[in-house]
């Protein structure tokens, strides 16, 4: 590989990452993929390692940074490492919280080496359970600093924090991205998310599991729209964020879970289980910051981006 023009993806293996990864490979960067492979899967990416622009490393980004030194003219950092499902960020919360913090602080002194643009891969998470809708990127949020989804809601939080004063006081950019519900292709089969377990269960004609009453909504954004989003704010030559990468396709649950049933001819029934807790009531963006400063508007409608979904789980059933 030479070294010019290239790009470091942490989470790279992940569903986000590696659509990513491709998008980047797309527009003629060189591409270094850094993944434990946690939530990630080889799967993801096998169709991109033959490639002489592309390289995978297996590394968890708690870990010292020494060895992502040695390459050259590393213009960016995308820092998406960080299972993003409830059920695998709560499989261990300390893991969580150090690879929002510890791994997000390596990954900037990776940058300041550099010099390179950082974008972190925030969250809608942030917001918390939120008291305002939708909510707009001045909202502070409304997080339990000690309920089971802190470890992550909290690690992002300080992840963006760090990435504030490594601009301030270490001189380097750095741009936050709030990631809104993102779904599609290659999100894994027991993720344990919404649309991965509703599509599932549709598919297999299986209850539906509606937590709560079914009625807490979530704004669904397909992920080609998110990737375009992490590269607007990227490439942009000034705006730094945090801003949200979001779709104001807003849903109850109850009527995801009709509208996956519908598209997948599906004869499931639905079942209603406890709701986690701390879980958001209501969820939506405000994306004028994102319009106006990025240009930005999700394209891909629920429906369609909803078929390919179910069209790629049925494809690797
Ligand atoms: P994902 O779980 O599919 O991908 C995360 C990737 O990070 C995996 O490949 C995993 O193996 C890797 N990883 C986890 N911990 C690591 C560590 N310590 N060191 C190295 N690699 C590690 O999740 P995703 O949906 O692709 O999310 C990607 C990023 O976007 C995450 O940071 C997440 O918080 C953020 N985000 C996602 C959404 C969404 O709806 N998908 C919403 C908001 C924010
Ligand atoms: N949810 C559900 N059934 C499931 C999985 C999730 O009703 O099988 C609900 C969950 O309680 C939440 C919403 O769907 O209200 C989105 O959950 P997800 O885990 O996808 O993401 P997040 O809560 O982080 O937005």
């Amino acid at each position: 590989m030479t070294n010019s023009r290239t790009v470091i993806v942490t989470g790279g293996a992940g569903f986000i990452g590696s659509h990513l990864c491709e998008a980047l490979l797309e527009r003629g960067y060189k591409v270094i993929s850094v993944d434990n492979f946690s939530t990630g899967d080889q799967r993801s990416i096998e169709h991109l390692v033959s490639r002489s622009d592309f390289i995978s490393i297996e590394h968890d980004i708690t870990e010292s940074p020494t060895s992502l030194l040695q390459y050259q003219d590393v213009e960016y950092i995308f820092n998406l490492a960080c299972p993003a499902s409830p059920i695998q960020y709560q499989k261990d919360p300390l893991k969580t919280i150090s690879t929002n913090v510890l791994g997000t602080k390596n990954m900037l002194d990776v940058a300041v080496q550099y010099n390179a643009t950082f974008i972190q891969a925030s969250t809608s998470e942030v917001y918390g359970d939120p008291e305002v809708h939708p909510q707009p990127e001045d909202y502070v949020g409304h997080v339990n600093t000690v309920g089971p989804r802190a470890c992550y809601d909290e690690g992002k939080r300080c992840a963006e924090t760090l990435c504030y004063e490594y601009a301030r006081q270490k001189k380097i950019t750095t741009k936050i991205a709030r990631i809104f519900n993102t779904y599609g292709p290659r999100m894994a089969h027991d993720d344990g998310r919404v649309v991965s377990n509703f599509i599932m269960q549709a598919l297999h004609n299986k209850p539906i599991t509606l937590y709560g009453n079914g009625l807490q909504t979530r704004s669904f954004q397909y992920v080609s729209d998110t990737v375009n989003g992490l590269l607007a704010l990227a490439f942009h030559s000034h705006f730094h964020g945090p801003v949200n990468i979001g779709s104001e396709f807003e849903l109850t649950m109850q009527e995801l879970a009709t509208k996956i049933c519908t598209l997948a001819h599906s004869q499931s029934t639905f079942v209603y289980q406890p709701l986690p807790a701390d879980d958001p009531k209501q969820r939506r963006p405000d994306t004028r910051l994102a319009k106006t400063e990025l240009g930005i508007e999700a394209e891909t409608s629920v429906d369609s981006g909803l078929l390919q979904t179910i069209e790629y789980f049925a494809s690797t059933l």
